[in-house]
């Protein structure tokens, strides 16, 4: 840093900006980093200040956690292309009338899942929210005391519920309930039943005595169901992974199997197990989602055509049967022996250890499922020091050793990662 003049007097807000030009961003965030520094009586700090102001801003990471979908990574990672070019997005490129922008990738998905239409919003939370909208505003919604849960970031039901404009019927207890519970509500002359909803218990487990009725015993009530599946499994036969289901997906109920049991709706999240970018799907009868896109908050809860376009090059890889096409897919179905065959090039540069860890599918989704997976191991906590590279990598520490679990690194970034491990010496 230049001299900034006598050391009796504060330099000026401009010139101590200006002597910081190096951390490459714009004046005016310069200048509140050097106001920041100046008013904390350390001049000196304002290049540190800026630097750290510089780091928020969002870039690519290596994710070596093991989780493969981290919510504070962005949770599934995803290609996005798209050229500084308009889009057909609500142009009908066949009859040149207005298309619907809602339509495209949702049709896709539609199609993948056995749906008769799909409509995508901003996020599962946005899409819990329509359906209540425009299902049962002002009407009645029967859910089940187990089901009453907070996903995560403040999501609760109960309050989404009340934001939806829907009255909350709570049947059951919270280990058991049954059918019965619900026709009682639904049946009663003395409600107004618009919805009975199923939430999916994606991040927790209630063990022991426990009973809960099928989806078909639900979706033979007098009353449309809608299953919040949460964690987007389109299909629990997984057509597009060669060696069919995982078993650790066990019980994940899917999209395609619950509304063949009768669900009128299924809505879930775009960026968990689904594995595209973050949005919100609802997919189902086509009566019950025009329902849900005719309601006035449908506007301010649609996404944009990049999302919408990676959305749509999601679904086409489902429709090919494409997992590997599928970031996430690809990374849950790598074995050990493809994982070992990738950790040989480290342990050759003897940059770490070659050791067996556990990845997890993340997300909030399926708690406590691990997968075996393999990691190089670092003895001490290197976090701070990896974190804070260029490409900054997201290790996990556990007693006193780093890991870095090769599962969530894309193979592109192996030689990255060897040269960080290497830097470490
Ligand atoms: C994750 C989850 C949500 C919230 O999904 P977002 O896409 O993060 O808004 C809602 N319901 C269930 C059951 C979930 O698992």
């Amino acid at each position: 840093m230049p001299s900034l003049g006598p050391a009796d007097r504060p330099p000026s807000v401009d010139a101590l900006a200006r002597s910081i030009t190096d951390v490459g961003l714009p004046h005016p965030m310069l200048v509140d980093a050097a106001r920041s520094a100046i008013a904390a009586g350390s001049p000196e700090s304002a290049h540190g200040i800026a630097l750290a102001t510089s780091r928020r801003m969002l870039r690519p990471v290596i994710n070596g956690t093991g989780t493969i979908l981290h919510t504070n990574l962005g949770r599934a990672p995803v290609a996005v292309h798209q050229a500084e070019r308009y889009t057909n997005l609500e142009l009908d490129l066949t009859t040149g009338g207005r298309g619907s922008r809602m339509a495209t990738a949702g049709d896709l998905i539609a199609r993948a899942c056995g749906a008769e239409k799909a409509i995508i919003v901003n996020n599962c939370a946005a899409a819990v929210l329509l359906v209540l909208g425009g299902l049962a505003d002002g009407r009645d919604v029967v859910v089940s005391r187990s089901e009453l849960v907070e996903i995560g970031g403040g999501f609760r039901i109960p309050d989404v519920m009340a934001r939806g404009g829907a009255n909350l019927i709570e049947v059951g207890t919270t280990n058991r309930t049954r059918v019965a519970d619900f026709a009682k509500a639904v049946d009663d002359p003395a409600t107004d039943v618009g919805v009975v909803l199923r939430v999916h218990q994606s991040n927790y487990k209630i063990v022991g005595f426990t009973e809960a009725p099928t989806t078909a015993q639900l979706a033979g009530l007098d009353a449309p169901l809608v299953a919040d599946i949460g964690s987007g499994l389109l299909d629990s036969r997984c057509p597009w992974l060669q060696g069919g289901p995982p078993g650790w997906l066990a019980e994940e109920p899917a999209a395609r199997q619950t509304l063949a049991a009768g669900a009128g709706l299924v809505a879930f999240s775009g960026d968990k197990l689904f594995g595209g970018p973050q949005a919100g799907i609802i997919a189902g009868d086509a009566e019950l989602v025009d329902q849900c896109a005719q309601h006035p908050l449908a506007r301010a809860l649609r996404p944009g055509d990049l999302v919408l376009g990676a959305l749509q090059d999601t679904a086409l890889a489902y429709l090919r049967e494409e997992g590997n096409a599928i970031p996430f897919w690809r990374m849950a179905a790598l074995t050990v022996e493809q994982l070992r065959l990738r950790a040989a090039a480290f342990d050759a540069t003897g940059v770490g250890d070659v050791v067996d860890v556990q990845s997890t599918p993340g997300g909030g989704t399926l708690p406590g499922v691990e997968m075996d997976s393999v990691g190089i191991a670092r003895s001490g906590d290197h976090r701070d020091t990896l974190r804070g590279l260029d490409r900054p990598i997201i290790a996990r520490v556990e007693g006193d050793t780093t890991y870095v679990d090769l599962r969530t690194v894309h193979p592109e970034d192996d030689a990255t990662v060897i040269n960080a491990l290497r830097s470490l010496d």
